[in-house]
């Protein structure tokens, strides 16, 4: 009998049996090293949250990428023309962060969003310029992608963010429209192609002149960010940041 039958099993046999019985007959692990949870640890370790390969000085002041030398951008962003100001990346795209996204985006792991955006929320805050920005907007999913998935991973961390740096969260000002491919096996003008007019604003007295914090889980090529900054920046607002879990450099 699997694992989940069993636990319903038990569950179904008798009252007495409680969440702390049957995580002594099954103990939690972590999915992503597999070690025992301690006591108060939730579905991962602290040991995996300590090992994130954090992006904390050395960074693109544009794209957020870890950066060599001494120049104020990257080689990534050489010859791309972003619409937003800045990005900030809680870290490096690799494990464990790379599994934690996986988990949350593909696994219906949300409790995972809790953690991770609080890390978001005190970048932002120790950042000069996300700091002053006004509100915060998640990269919005189709509707077809949030019927699929059932919640928009974005949303989930752009909750938490502003719970935590009381910044307004508005979700309900931009529209994506169209339903564009995955971006995972296109070169950059295929993305920007792909992206092209996907996104509409259906509030505009709400950004008019307003900083805004657009949140995502990963930046590869920026297109994403870029679009939608292009759509805010047309429809009034002043300047736009990205703050995302992950810079994943594209090649
Ligand atoms: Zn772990
Ligand atoms: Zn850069």
């Amino acid at each position: 009998m699997q694992k989940d039958k069993l636990i319903k099993f038990f569950k179904q046999q008798s009252q007495i049996v409680n969440q702390s019985f049957i995580n002594f007959i099954f103990p939690p692990f972590c999915p992503i090293c597999e070690s025992e949870l301690k006591h108060r640890e939730r579905l991962i370790c602290e040991n995996c949250y300590s090992h994130i390969k954090t992006i904390e000085s050395n960074f693109c002041r544009k794209c957020g990428a870890p950066r060599l030398g001494g120049r104020k951008t990257c080689k990534y962003c050489k010859g791309f023309t972003f619409h937003f100001s800045k990005v900030r990346a809680l870290g490096i795209f690799s494990s464990p962060l790379v599994e934690m996204i996986h988990l949350l985006k593909y696994d219906r792991k949300t409790l995972i969003a809790e953690r991770l955006g609080i890390l978001m929320g005190n970048l932002l805050f120790s950042d000069s310029d996300l700091s002053q920005t006004d509100m915060i907007i998640p990269v919005p999913l189709h509707k077809t992608r949030m019927r699929e998935r059932g919640y928009n991973q974005s949303l989930l961390l752009s909750r938490i963010v502003s719970s935590i740096t009381r910044k307004e969260l508005c979700n309900d000002v931009i529209i994506r429209k169209k339903a564009t491919k995955s971006q995972t096996t296109l070169n950059h003008n295929e993305r920007e192609n792909n992206l092209k007019d996907a996104f509409i604003v259906s509030n505009f007295g709400k950004i008019k002149n307003k900083t805004i914090v657009v949140i995502d889980d990963v930046m590869t090529s920026g297109t994403t960010l870029n679009e939608l900054s292009k759509t805010l920046l047309e429809a009034g607002a002043e300047s736009v940041y990205g703050l995302v879990l992950a810079r994943a450099i594209s090649v």
